[in-house]
């Protein structure tokens, strides 16, 4: 069969050194660091909760350059989450948390970009976030470091700053479901497939910014991702 329109581009994260890492699904959790489970309003012991953004939301930041983001529309208050995302390379369902590390390919500092007006409308009429959280651009990406070189990365510093002034601070070693239990409890529910990517959470500190802000992520091993806003 063939297509009856032009097939999508694939959508990619950038790697390392070189080459692409396909997307096929970017799964995101919420509230996984207690204190920005406390700011958000809530006790930081509640399970684990996924939502998705599209694979074409990633905006890909090549080592060494700075992404460019696009204020996106109907908001007013669009705020950073800086994450350590993990893309899986071997798919799987039901997988057991102690054998989830052969699932990942490797890493990469994203930002679960997110219109926090919108979103925080939504959470009211116990409506969808996807306008909150899934709209383009929403998950700009540093290049994937494989776990070949990296080992299982379970601590480290993560942090976001604005403009060169400190926002969002903590440590993987913080996550409320570390990354094997996330991978045992998602793969629950869904079947992972190579070319997905997960965001496992942001630490407090989250923060809006505006039009000609740099952002500047980093996590312990994987560098620093820049992305302007404009
Ligand atoms: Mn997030």
């Amino acid at each position: 069969m063939s297509h009856v329109i032009p097939a999508p581009r694939q959508a990619v994260a950038p790697v390392e050194g070189g080459g692409d890492f396909p997307v096929h699904r970017i799964y995101c959790v919420g509230r996984n660091y207690a204190e920005h489970a406390q700011e958000m309003g809530f006790t930081g012991r509640e399970p684990p909760f996924f939502f998705l953004k599209p694979a074409d939301a990633v905006l890909p930041v090549a080592e060494g350059s700075i992404g460019e983001m696009d204020y996106p529309p109907q908001t007013q208050n669009l705020h950073h989450e800086v994450e350590l995302v993990v893309a899986i390379g071997v798919g799987g369902r039901d997988i057991a948390a102690a054998d989830a590390a052969r699932h990942i390919w490797g890493y990469a500092i994203g930002l679960d970009m997110t219109r926090r007006d919108l979103q925080n409308d939504m959470k009211k009429q116990g409506r969808p976030w996807c306008i909150g959280k899934a709209f383009d651009q929403s998950a700009p990406i540093g290049p994937l470091h494989p776990i070949a070189s990296t080992g299982e990365l379970t601590r480290g510093a993560i942090t976001l700053s604005v403009n060169g002034t400190p926002r969002q601070k903590g440590d993987l070693s913080e996550l409320i479901w570390n990354v094997s239990e996330t991978i045992e409890t998602l793969s629950k529910a869904w079947t992972l497939q190579p070319g997905d990517l997960i965001f496992t959470g942001t630490p407090a500190g989250v923060a809006a910014v505006v039009r000609g802000d740099v952002m500047e992520g980093s996590i312990a091993g994987l560098g620093t991702l820049r992305v302007r806003v404009r």
